[in-house]
């Protein structure tokens, strides 16, 4: 699997904590970095068709034709993917086994746009709605208002984009419980296939933690959470979507294979500024969340002697022990749908394990945190879904 990062913004929304820039002068460097770590880290993957590649950010519908040409050019030569028997960079591969995801901002999907996206081979897109409300998208400080929210699914569903996901955000102060349920309402009448849902979390350094801190915004409820996280999941499984991990709904066979690579361990590649990576064992790695150091160290980046000399302020990474890889596999594992299984946790960490997880979820066994667990599979229920973290955490071996 592949993730290309794109680093850039028009705006910077009130509560992201995600690495950007508004600034874009960096931003050929940036692409031009992004292609050389393409082709210089193609080894770190298995040889042959990558099964996905996400680009996210940022913002990646930022991308103009061209750069997102370059790159697919990139992806083709270093035999990420097949290229398309035309020899055109920027044209469908007809190779639906490949997801290829792009995450894309409403404000930025006119018709030219979409042109461009429905031509080149994107097979799925990922749209931040956030919210179709004008109030919420003000207080986030969205690039884009309600009309563009609703528009922009039925116009990349035209272009045929059938492939679509969208993020929400949930329980902010602005949101009433209403609004939560037209919200709702209004994705599922659009036909959406895929939704993911977060509550509006106040991270310290962002212009919504400053004013909460100061006093100049109230903080978020935890009750107002749990309210709109149930009709969430009351609305969303009553409309056909499978709840399939914490903030993840899908429609049958939507589920997005990228993320559920990442939950389950599979090796994958972190592309551009800030981006991480997975080896499938032990070592994650990831890039300096800094456009202007990403791509100096990039521009003089030549031999793969070169790249390992990057190590320290182009990358960094960390081997994870055995109790590491535990602990992420109880987490994972609980936030998803299909649960912990006794006898997979045997086979993969042993006995003691076992003994430790089982003994350390009575207590929660007994609170009705899980479904029947007869068949040795521990999934959580609906109050456990709501509690996810310390349900995980009690597991964690420390
Ligand atoms: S568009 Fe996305 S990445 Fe950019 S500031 Fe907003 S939430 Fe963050």
């Amino acid at each position: 699997m592949l993730y290309i990062h794109i680093p850039f913004c028009k705006q910077a929304c009130s509560y992201c904590n995600f690495h950007f820039s508004t600034s874009m002068k960096t931003r050929d460097a940036v692409i031009d970095g992004i292609c050389k770590e393409l082709e210089m880290r193609r080894p770190e993957l298995p040889a042959g068709s990558v099964p996905s590649v996400y680009f996210g950010g940022g913002t990646p519908s930022l991308l103009t034709e061209v750069e997102l040409g370059r790159i697919f050019q990139v992806l083709y030569d270093n035999e990420y993917l097949t290229p398309p028997t035309s020899g055109s960079p920027n044209e469908p591969t007809n190779q639906q086994t490949n997801e290829l995801t792009l995450e894309a901002n409403p404000d930025d999907l006119d018709e030219a746009t979409i042109q461009t996206l429905a031509a080149s081979p994107i097979n799925r897109l990922s749209i931040g709605i956030q919210s179709f409300y004008e109030e919420d998208l003000r207080f986030m400080n969205r690039a884009h208002n309600a009309t563009e929210a609703r528009s922009a699914i039925k116009k990349v569903n035209r272009a045929g984009f059938d492939d679509v996901s969208i993020d929400l955000i949930y329980g902010g102060q602005t949101t009433t419980d209403d609004m939560w349920a037209e919200n709702l309402r209004i994705a599922t009448d659009l036909g959406v296939t895929h939704i993911s849902a977060y509550a509006l979390t106040v991270e310290p350094k962002t212009a919504l933690g400053v004013n909460v801190a100061k006093g100049k915004v109230s903080n978020t409820d935890d009750v107002k959470f749990d309210r709109h996280f149930n009709k969430l999941v009351d609305h969303l499984t009553s409309h056909g979507y499978r709840h399939y991990e914490v903030s993840n709904f899908c429609l049958p066979g939507h589920e997005s294979r990228h993320n559920s690579g990442y939950w389950s361990g599979q090796v994958y590649l972190g592309i551009g500024p800030g981006a991480h990576g997975f080896d499938g064992q032990r070592t994650r790695k990831w890039n300096v969340s800094n456009n202007a150091a990403y791509a100096k160290a990039w521009a003089e980046i030549n031999t793969p002697e070169d790249f390992a000399a990057a190590d320290g302020f182009l990358y960094d990474a960390e081997s994870l022990t055995d109790n590491d890889r535990y602990n992420e596999y109880i987490m994972t594992g609980l936030r998803r749908d299909v649960g912990v299984s006794v006898s997979e946790l045997e086979r993969l960490f042993g006995a003691e394990k076992v003994r430790y997880f089982t003994d350390s979820q009575r207590g929660n066994v007994a609170a009705n945190l899980f479904l029947d667990t007869s068949d040795g599979v521990y999934r959580l229920s609906r109050a456990g879904i709501m509690r996810a973290d310390g349900v995980g955490g009690d597991g964690f071996w420390v």
